[in-house]
């Protein structure tokens, strides 16, 4: 099937059930009125030229709008690419050339931002870019009332012209390590992938999903609005960028049964000095994801009441989703790994070097193989043959598979960290920190040394309220529980950490950072 099929299915099957929540305006839709809206909305671009095939990019926090863009082109089968809202022109306009946009729907300000300006700015240099629709703007009103009495009969056709192999999204990798990629992913790639997560999830048309997490990323319009499509499950955008008292507020008072975020979300709500105050009980699921998650975090969140939250693992080059523990997990997988291979899809963990699989309990690179796999990173074929080979994506995490076919990862190949000969994950520190009781947040990198080639230093948040920690109070405190060589030598204690727009610590620009101040 493709993605405006299941679209369709799902509204004629929940018509009168609530489809669509965006608590910062208020607005509601019935899944029947969701489909009205996305089928004006698909006439209007095939009213505008708009065809299969076509690049329409779509640039806008989190809103109903984008929801409505994302099935109304999925429907015409024009790709959608989804782009960043933290870009400015220079990034802006790299990927309006680089994917070749004819339409770009954004919005026209946020928050002290003007987006419409940014967009007059980078147009001449943009010759394919012919369109741009502002919503909430007459030329969004336009889009919408654009369609023709023949555009209906047009849609229908263009719909059934689809199958679902055909590239329908184009979504760009976090920049976490570099410069981000455009994965091409198909109608087959992210549909399944949706629905999948969404069953492990146990997903039914009761369930009420809470998605904080930026639309633009595979993590909020495929594992949340996609998994939501394809069981009838409501999507409850809880405001449009992520603000954890807003979130709270979303998932008490609409009811919400699933709550998602990366690591860092969930520690900025349940630090909040009011946490307590706010009522969880309708949280039955959810889903951590995106970056490490923590064992001392997911004990938290379990502790809240959540006992069947899970944890995915993935990467936007597959779908995203790999790896998720399961609602009925042991308490121990739950917290302490990312679970086990997600149905249909194949994983191993390989030795770089050889390329053989390395036997369990051993750590070596993930690979995985499968519907999910992307087509390809858009126009860059060198890039897309780096990282697939004969069907496998070579992910540059480093895994480690038990006997039960449970997974850890430890790290990224980019991040370990090679002191004296010996191989330091990060994550393992990171993981030890976090049982300080003054410490809120950790992140460990490698630094250049004379001596040892690398050193750690450790980026630390504390605790409101507690004294800085110094490097000798950390390895007052290590001494004795980890080995000489993993106690961090230095310590930065920051207020916050830089990161991505989805929620991920840039490891890269602490590093520059760490170089720099050790000069
Ligand atoms: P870029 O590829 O541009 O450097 P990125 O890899 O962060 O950025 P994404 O595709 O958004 O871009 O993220 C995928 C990566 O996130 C994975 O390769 C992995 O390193 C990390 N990740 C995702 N989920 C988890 C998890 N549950 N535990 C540990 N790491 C995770
Ligand atoms: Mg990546």
């Amino acid at each position: 099937a493709t993605i405006g099929d299941t679209f369709d299915q799902t509204a004629s099957r929940y018509a009168d059930r609530e489809a669509l929540v965006e608590c910062a305006t208020g607005r509601r839709w019935t899944w029947a009125q969701l489909q009205a809206d996305v089928d004006d909305a698909a006439r209007g671009l095939l009213a505008a030229g708009i065809q299969a095939g076509d690049r329409v990019g779509i640039w806008a926090p989190n809103c109903a709008e984008w929801t409505i863009v994302q099935f109304a082109t999925a429907k015409v089968g024009a790709i959608l690419v989804t782009i960043n809202p933290a870009y400015r022109t220079h990034e802006l306009g790299f990927v309006l050339g680089q994917a070749g946009i004819r339409m770009l729907v954004a919005t026209p300000e946020f928050k002290t931002s003007d987006y419409a300006a940014m967009i007059e700015q980078v147009r001449p240099d943009c010759p394919a870019l012919e369109q741009v629709v502002l919503i909430g703007t007459p030329s969004w009103d336009a889009l919408l009332a654009g369609g023709t009495d023949r555009s209906r009969e047009d849609l229908a056709i263009a719909q059934q012209a689809l199958t679902n192999t055909d590239p329908i999204n184009i979504q760009y990798t976090s920049g976490t390590t570099g410069f981000p990629k455009g994965a091409t992913l198909s109608h087959r790639n992210i549909l399944n992938n949706g629905y999948f997560v969404g069953q492990l999830c146990r997903y039914t048309e009761a369930d009420r999903v809470c998605i904080p997490v930026p639309f633009y990323h595979c993590f909020g319009m495929v594992m949340g609005n996609l998994a939501c499509v394809t069981h009838g499950a409501t999507m409850v955008i809880p405001a449009p960028a992520f603000d954890p008292a807003a979130t709270l507020q979303a998932t008490q008072e609409e009811k919400v049964t699933s709550l998602y975020g990366v690591p860092t979300m969930f520690i900025a709500q349940w630090s909040l000095p009011d946490f307590a105050d706010y009522d969880l009980s309708t949280v039955r699921t959810g889903i951590m994801a995106g970056s490490p998650c923590p064992a001392e975090l997911m004990k938290k969140v379990i502790a809240a009441g959540i006992e069947e939250m899970t944890i995915c693992y993935g990467m936007t080059e597959t779908s995203p989703v790999s790896t998720q523990t399961r609602v009925d997990d042991s308490f121990e997988h739950k917290v302490g790994s990312v679970g086990r291979v997600g149905p249909q899809l194949e994983i191993k963990v390989v030795d770089q070097l050889t390329g053989d699989t390395v036997p369990r309990g051993e750590p070596g690179e993930l690979c995985t193989k499968g519907y999910s796999v992307m087509l390809g990173y858009w126009e860059q074929p060198e890039k897309t043959a780096e990282v697939l080979r004969e069907g496998w994506m070579h992910t540059g995490d480093i895994a480690v598979m038990g006997d039960d076919g449970y997974v850890q990862i430890t790290g990224r190949i980019k991040d370990i960290v090679i002191r004296g000969g010996e191989n330091i994950y990060p994550r393992e520190i990171e993981e030890f920190l976090y049982t300080h009781p003054d410490i809120l947040d950790a992140q460990v990198i490698g630094v250049p040394d004379e001596r040892f080639g690398e050193e750690l230093c450790a980026w630390i948040r504390m605790r409101e309220g507690t004294p800085p920690l110094t490097a000798d109070a950390l390895r007052e405190f290590a001494t004795g529980q980890l080995a000489h060589y993993k106690i961090p030598r230095y310590v930065t204690i920051v207020e916050q950490f830089p990161m991505t727009v989805t929620g991920k610590v840039r490891k890269v620009e602490m590093r520059e950072k760490s170089i720099a101040d050790l000069g």
